[in-house]
């Protein structure tokens, strides 16, 4: 691990009851990484660059490209080998894979990605997110045309388009899900759009879109129409429906007939937010089980229930990566940052 220095203070974020900073932590000569803290959190004071890190409630991201000026030493442009990144970031990308399907985000299909710098992303090769245990698993990719920037690399997944396409359009997005959740699917086939009513998932919005592979065959008849997204054209069709202008609007967006992609600024918000969108889609349906009128929330209630939950993944994440570790099935050959081993 990497020592602490005194890193830049920058402010990103400002409203009027939540202050966010970001920090550099340097790990090695090559990587940085960034801590997020809230004013929310008690042991954080303005400019309090000194306290020590494990007094604070850290939720660490692996550097946005737009915050790269801040960082002290090293390259962020491109990133091309393993070697080059923190095993923070190689250990807690696995454990993602693993706490995706631990909370039935995925089974053999699905997958995750982070990106690593403005023109490569990281996934595991094609393998049940599950079974990814170690850096032979990984594989770098290039933005431009999802393609492993060496040469040899294994087998990919088919649709890790989807993944290139929305790192490509939306610069802010560090990490992408595709899921094929059957809580969620009901919602891309249904009048009824999938609606935040449940508090821990305000970011879903009044309504998340649903993107229709038909909308991209109804103008190339003769390709196949099996809804998967394996090239630029359909995967650049449905990033558009994240946002405009390289700015992401919805978070969520659902698939018809096959499943969501979920994007966010770090990987743990990425995990935080399949999670929380399919427990918000659970809430719904079971709701309208009921057979009285649902009550959704408002755009302000939908807003601002997504801020408060927004800082929140700090509270869930060691949770949910001690009950990866308890799990035998689930194996992260990425040794333990204090371990002493790293
Ligand atoms: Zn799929």
């Amino acid at each position: 691990m990497g020592q602490w220095k005194n890193s830049e203070l920058c402010t990103i974020r400002r409203n009027p009851t939540i202050e966010v900073w970001l920090f550099t932590k340097l790990l090695s000569s090559h990587q940085l990484e960034l801590f997020h803290c809230s004013s929310t959190y008690r042991s954080l004071r303005v400019g309090a660059l000194s306290v020590e890190p494990s007094t604070r409630s850290p939720l660490f991201f692996n550097i946005p490209s737009r915050h790269k000026e801040a960082a002290m030493t090293g390259s962020v442009d491109c990133v091309t080998d393993l070697s080059q990144v923190s095993p923070v970031l190689l250990r807690k990308y696995i454990d993602g894979c693993h706490m995706l399907h631990q909370h039935d985000l995925v089974d053999a299909y699905g997958h995750l990605s982070v990106r690593l710098s403005n023109t490569t992303f990281l996934m595991s090769r094609y393998l049940a997110p599950a079974l990814v245990a170690s850096p032979e698993d990984l594989v770098i990719y290039n933005i431009e045309d999802a393609q492993p920037v060496k040469p040899d690399a294994p087998r990919g997944f088919s649709e890790r388009f989807i993944h290139s396409e929305v790192y490509k359009a939306y610069p802010a997005v560090q990490s992408v899900v595709h899921s094929h959740s059957l809580e969620v699917v009901p919602f891309s086939i249904s009048t009824v759009p999938l609606s935040a009513c449940f508090h821990m998932a305000g970011f879903l919005g009044t309504a998340v879109p649903v993107w229709d592979a038909a909308s991209v065959y109804k103008d190339h008849p003769s390709d196949n129409q099996d809804m998967l997204v394996r090239n630029i054209k359909l995967a650049s069709s449905l990033a558009k429906a994240l946002g405009e202008n390289g700015q992401v609007k919805h978070p969520v967006v659902l698939m018809r007939g096959h499943g969501m992609v979920v994007t966010s600024e770090s990987l743990e918000m990425c995990i935080f937010n399949c999670i929380y969108t399919q427990q918000n889609a659970r809430v719904q349906r079971s709701a309208m089980g009921l057979g009285g009128e649902v009550k959704y929330f408002t755009q302000r209630e939908a807003h601002d229930t997504g801020t408060t939950t927004g800082m929140g993944a700090v509270k869930p994440w060691p949770l949910w990566e001690q009950e990866v570790a308890n799990e035998t099935m689930y194996r992260n050959q990425i040794s333990q940052p204090g371990s002493g081993r790293d």
